[in-house]
């Protein structure tokens, strides 16, 4: 895997290579440290291509447990990611482009020894909401609540038994 994981990102994007598999949270560890389970996967295609400039364009997607910031319960929040880094050779090549007028935000130099799965866990931990919450409004709601009005006929049945 980790080997896979090692491109060189200059020609990956001339021979328009792709790769895409499944790779496991567990394996990812810094987004294992900022979620609440390491269980499942996140499907990914990381594939190159030229236009005019060579770049690599990454997908990941897949559910990851949150902790909703709302009900304080976790839940599974689906990851869609897509994003693309253009390759500059060198770093003055890099410097040349004027990268907000001809829409190279997100650039790099290239890598001979690129590792996407870093580059790929790094995108992942980006998109992640700074607050989660259950989507749609869909807290689960909370054990005991609504029934402070009326007294829980079961507390009043233990009650009941207490006093006999
Ligand atoms: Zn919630």
């Amino acid at each position: 895997m980790s080997e896979q994981a090692v491109i060189d990102s200059l020609a990956f994007a001339r021979n328009k290579s792709t790769i895409s598999g499944v790779i496991a949270v567990g394996e990812l560890p810094r987004l294992v440290a900022a979620v609440m389970s390491d269980a499942g996967g996140l499907s990914y295609t990381v594939s190159g291509n030229v236009d005019v400039r060579p770049y690599l364009l990454l997908k990941a997607s897949g559910d990851l447990s949150l902790l909703c910031q709302r009900c304080a319960q976790p839940f599974l929040w689906h990851l869609d990611l897509e994003c693309q880094v253009w390759l500059a050779q060198d770093e003055r090549e890099l410097d040349a482009w004027d990268r907000e007028a001809d829409g190279l935000a997100d650039a790099m130099v290239a890598d001979e020894r690129f590792d996407w799965q870093v580059w790929l866990e790094e995108e992942v931990l980006l998109a992640l909401p700074v607050s989660p919450v259950h989507p749609n409004d869909g807290c689960p709601a909370p054990a005991g609540q609504g029934q402070s009005e009326r007294p829980n006929p079961f507390a009043a049945l233990a009650a009941l038994k207490r006093q006999h």
